[in-house]
C-alpha cells in the first residue's frame, strides 16, 4: 500500500552544514531535489526517494492514529 503525499505539503529540510531548516514543498523535492541553504548558501542534494519513504511512513502512522480515535 502506498500513501499519497500532498504535493503542497511543506517539509523542513535541515542543512547538512549549519542545520538551518529550509522549508520546501513535496512537489519541489520530487522534481528538483537540490536546495540552497538560505543561511549559509551551501547547495545540497536531497535523497528524494529516501525522504519520501520516510514521509510516507510518518503519514501512514498518522492515518493509523487518526483511525484509532
Ligand atoms: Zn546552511
Amino acid at each position: 500500500m502506498r500513501t499519497k503525499l500532498d504535493p503542497n505539503a511543506i517539509v523542513n529540510i535541515p542543512c547538512p552544514q549549519c542545520g538551518e531548516k529550509t522549508p520546501q514543498t513535496v512537489a519541489t523535492i520530487e522534481t528538483s531535489p537540490r536546495i540552497r541553504c538560505a543561511k549559509c548558501g551551501v547547495m545540497f542534494g536531497i535523497n528524494a526517494a529516501k525522504l519520501m519513504k520516510k514521509l510516507q511512513e510518518a503519514q501512514a502512522k498518522m492515518d493509523l492514529e487518526q483511525r484509532r480515535f
